[in-house]
């Protein structure tokens, strides 16, 4: 049976080749060859909105990406904190379905939530505040409204004042809370949840309500590429250069 593919914090940018020879390799191989492929966000190092797609940067990597939907797989898109502003003109371009911002699916039997990963990060109150006001309709709508050098300017500078703003806070703040956890997987009713974000890769045992569940957190793409293959025989962390 063919695989399920979960990636996710590629930030591909021109400037990081390393993940883009990575990343023309995984669009070649694997993914051509799974039976769906998850991008859980933070696909870009930044989107700045679709129109985005007139550089030449983005249409190739928008090229690469129609590979995979072109030769037959499922490809599912997700927002992150870098690429919130990805939107349908880029999932159509590239035959893909956009994620919510959760997602609940069945990944051979097991139920699982898939998201970016941020919105668990419920102990920075500062950037969760960010989060809601800047992902509202109308605040998308202002910065899509805005010429794209614009929102160039501000995008240059919400990177040096979140570079900044890491910088003073302690580790933990940034991690997922633990609460936010648990409390997603009551919800959804879930015993897996694979994320993002944190660019903390791990596999995490818990126990909620007496079920044995798991945490799955995706590596970012620093020096070369990683991603997780589902089979009905579990989970395996991959590597590719
Ligand atoms: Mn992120």
């Amino acid at each position: 049976m063919k695989p399920i593919l979960f990636a996710s914090d590629l930030h591909l940018a021109a400037e990081r080749p390393d993940a883009l020879r990575a990343f023309e390799a995984f669009c070649k191989g694997p993914a051509r060859d799974a039976a769906a492929v998850y991008l859980l966000g933070d696909l870009f190092d930044w989107w700045l909105g679709d129109d985005q797609l007139r550089q030449r940067f983005a249409k190739d990597i928008a090229r690469q990406l129609r590979g995979i939907s072109d030769a037959g797989v499922p490809l599912y898109l997700g927002q992150g904190n870098r690429d919130f502003l990805l939107g349908e003109g880029f999932a159509r371009a590239i035959g893909a379905s956009l994620l919510p911002e959760r997602e609940r699916i069945d990944l051979f039997g097991v139920p699982t939530l898939v998201s970016h990963g941020d919105e668990l990060c419920t102990g920075d109150a500062e950037y969760q505040r960010y989060r809601a006001h800047i992902r509202s309709d109308e605040s998308r709508a202002r910065l899509l409204g805005l010429p794209l050098f614009v929102r160039r300017m501000i995008a240059w500078f919400l990177r040096r004042k979140s570079r900044h703003a890491n910088a003073m806070k302690a580790e933990a703040i940034m991690d997922v809370e633990e609460a936010a956890v648990v409390d997603t997987l009551r919800r959804y009713e879930v015993d897996r949840l694979i994320h993002g974000h944190t660019h903390r890769p791990a596999h995490h045992a818990l126990v909620v309500d007496g079920r044995p569940r798991e945490r799955i957190v995706l590596a970012d793409w620093h020096d070369h590429g990683h991603y997780l293959e589902a089979t009905p025989a579990g989970l395996v962390d991959r590597e590719i250069r």
